[in-house]
This record gives structure tokens, C-alpha cells and sequence, in this order.
């Protein structure tokens, strides 16, 4: 029998967003990339849907995350930064990583990828309880690119529109780092447009002891992979870009040259 994926109950099962029904519904032409990891072939649908949450979760707590989600996206996330731009914002710690997370899972369990950790926050994202101390969140923020002298894609400062490319899309997947094996932790990237949520979840079958915690994001933030935490004060400050849409569209693509199509693309190859 099939069970849903949060509560654990049988109720009757709908079928859940992938990217919420909102961001969708911003750019009704489908201007705007989608893109599932792994998902190969549906993943530049914006549409796509998940089978295995019962009616219950989804229309109670889950579509509760996605309008918070909405209200945090329109007050502070639907205008990217330009270079030397900052943006101090206020949120609800607990209600943004939960969406943070229920999107993360909802995303792995469609493409059967590694969802150990993730599940083991499934209840949580369900109920009003706060999330553990060891649950952290960051952003990075991607400015528009326009093309510098030499035609190489840079940060646009404010009032540049010429050639501008704004960041548009709405992206999901692990948050890959080069020598790192630490497998209590999961990592996980969801990028919104001009912001790219980073979350930091512990394995919570595992003994993992508070200077751990600490220790494990402190590594990660001398690398500056991790930088401008949700911090649980509800007030947070995200630093001007230092990533242009271009070039970290680029890396995707090099990351994920098959979906892309991207040995097929003269332009490209050329760049890579
Ligand atoms: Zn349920």
C-alpha cells in the first residue's frame, strides 16, 4: 500500500508541485528554466508533480510553507542585487527552512536520489515543532549579468541594462563540494531566481556532538561556500552578488552537460 511520504499515513494520495503553482504562474510563457536534478528528460518542465503526499499534508501544513514561501518571495526575493547591492530582510526562520526542506525532499524522492536525511525531517516539516539547533541555512545572492568589455559576463551595477540577463529559474539539487566526504551531513542547493538557499541538515541517526555542528559550518564558511546565514533572530543580510546569472548558468551546464544538450551548442562548447 502506499503510504505519504511525510505523515506515513494511507489516506488518499494527491499530487504535490515540484516548483510551487506561484512560480509558476510568474512566468506563464515558460520563460523561465526549471531544473531538476536528474530528472533528465521532464526536468525543464516547470509543471512537474510528486505522487506520494496524502491530502492532508498537502493542503494543510505543506501548502502553508509554499504560501509563506510566496509572501518572502515577493517582499524580498523577486528583484535581484546588483553589484555592491545589499538586502537586509527580516523572515520566519522555522517556516523558510521548512520549505527549504520540503522542497529538497519532494525533489529527491522524484528523482530516487539520496533522501536518507531529508525523510528524517519529514514529520518536522509537518508539525509546528522548531527545527533542530544543527539545521542551518545560508544564501548566496546572483546578480544580472552584462557583458564586460571583452564580452565576458560580470555582475551589472545598478542602472546598467544594456545586454542585461537577469537570473530567472528555479533550480534544485545537492550542494556538490570538491574534497568533501563527511557523509552526517546533507547538503542541499535551491536557487530561486536571484537567490541561492543553501542548507546544512545533520544526519540525526548519528552521534553528532554541538562542536561538530559548529566546526563542520565554520569549515564551510572559511571556504566561503557557506556566507550570509538565516540566522534565528529572524534578521539577516545578504552580501552584494559575487555570481552573475551567466556564468553560474555555465557551470550548470558544464555540471550537467546531457540535459543541456550542451555538446551540441557550438556557443557554448566554445566557452567551456
Ligand atoms: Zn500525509
Amino acid at each position: 500500500m502506499n503510504v505519504c511520504a511525510y505523515c506515513g499515513g494511507s489516506q488518499k494520495l494527491t499530487r504535490e508541485h515540484l516548483v510551487p503553482a506561484w512560480y509558476v504562474k510568474r512566468y506563464p510563457k515558460g520563460e523561465a528554466d526549471a531544473f531538476i536534478e536528474r530528472a533528465r528528460k521532464a526536468g525543464s518542465k516547470l509543471d512537474m508533480r510528486i505522487g506520494d503526499v496524502c491530502e492532508q499534508c498537502n493542503n494543510n501544513h505543506l501548502s502553508e510553507l509554499d504560501g509563506y514561501a510566496k509572501s518572502i518571495y515577493i517582499a524580498s526575493f523577486s528583484s535581484a542585487l546588483r553589484a555592491g547591492e545589499r538586502l537586509t530582510l527580516s523572515y520566519d526562520f522555522t517556516k523558510l527552512a521548512k520549505w527549504v526542506i520540503k522542497v529538497s525532499y519532494n525533489v529527491a524522492r522524484a528523482n530516487r536520489s539520496e533522501a536518507t536525511i531529508l525523510s528524517q525531517y519529514a514529520q518536522l516539516v509537518i508539525s509546528d515543532a522548531p527545527l533542530p539547533i544543527g539545521v542551518r541555512l545560508f544564501c548566496e545572492a546572483i546578480g544580472p549579468a552584462v557583458p564586460d568589455e571583452l564580452g565576458l559576463p560580470r555582475v551589472a551595477f545598478p542602472r546598467e541594462e544594456e545586454g542585461l540577463i537577469e537570473p530567472e529559474g528555479f533550480r534544485v539539487g545537492r550542494l556538490i563540494l570538491a574534497n568533501h566526504s563527511d557523509f552526517r551531513w546533507c547538503l542541499r542547493r535551491l536557487t530561486l531566481d536571484g537567490f541561492e538557499f543553501r542548507l546544512v541538515l545533520p544526519d540525526r541517526k548519528q552521534r553528532i556532538v554541538d562542536k561538530d555542528l559548529g566546526s563542520f559550518v565554520d569549515e564551510l564558511r572559511e571556504r566561503k561556500i557557506l556566507r550570509n546565514e538565516f540566522t534565528r533572530n529572524g534578521v539577516a543580510c545578504i552580501e552584494p552578488p559575487i555570481m552573475d546569472s551567466v556564468t553560474l548558468s555555465l557551470g550548470h551546464e558544464r555540471q550537467f552537460p546531457v540535459h543541456y544538450g550542451v555538446e551540441k551548442r557550438d556557443f557554448f562548447r566554445k566557452l567551456i
